[in-house]
């Protein structure tokens, strides 16, 4: 049945699209139109070629821990239910002394809108100093308990200081993440989440569409 006083879904996930900003360290995307009708095919079809943390993705555990989950493993409910976004004041790095107020608890679908979505997927290049999570931060999420987290740039870990004990931390602490969502158009709040990676066996990750819908008054309706 449809329920009209449900809001829109907001898409979140950012536009794949050829020679888009990547990892810089990681493959390129590159999307290429092999048959195409304007040139007398009889169908338009593409050759993608990217590395498995393009645009927005979901790692496994197995990206950094060994025999770790792969992306096929997750458990759906994992990145499908109520999740809650938390916008984030520092412009530096998320930590336990801004995360401690919001009383996360264990088992909580947590997205971290910073200040990454107001201007990093406005831009061709990398950006290097992108809000991240610190490792305080990952150990205190860890120790919540939460099932996952959600980062609007390409990583949960730094850029400059290395993200290494942040993905280890996270990835070996029963803790899924979400990398590159854009979060512009969100406020904080409790949502809906649908995010689902492609299954790819033993996938270290996968890219993903990842969707939300405001809850009213804190009722779940997935
Ligand atoms: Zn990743």
């Amino acid at each position: 049945m449809i329920d009209k006083a449900k809001q829109p879904w907001i898409d979140i996930s950012v536009p794949l699209r050829d020679a888009m900003v990547h990892w810089p360290s990681d493959p390129p995307v590159s999307i290429k139109r092999v048959k195409d009708i304007e040139q007398g095919d009889t169908a338009n079809l593409s050759v993608i070629s990217m590395g498995s943390h393009s645009g927005t993705h979901v790692d496994a555990p197995i990206h950094f821990v060994k025999k770790g989950k792969g992306v096929d493993n997750i458990p759906l409910d994992t990145v499908v239910g109520r999740a809650r976004v938390i916008e984030i004041k520092d412009s530096e790095s998320i930590t336990p002394e801004e995360l401690v107020q919001y009383r996360i608890r264990r088992g909580e679908r947590i997205l971290f809108k910073t200040e990454n979505s107001s201007h990093v997927w406005q831009k061709d290049e990398f950006v290097e100093d992108f809000v991240f999570i610190s490792d305080a931060a990952a150990d205190f999420l860890v120790d919540r308990g939460v099932r996952l987290v959600g980062i609007d740039y390409l990583s949960v870990g730094s850029f400059k200081h290395g993200g290494s004990y942040v993905h280890k931390t996270l990835l070996s602490g029963g803790v899924w993440t979400i990398e590159g969502l854009d979060l512009l158009k969100v406020t904080r709040g409790n949502y809906d989440l649908i995010c689902l990676p492609l299954r790819i066996i033993a996938g270290d990750g996968a890219p993903a569409r990842a969707i939300l819908r405001p809850v009213a008054h804190g009722k779940a309706s997935i």
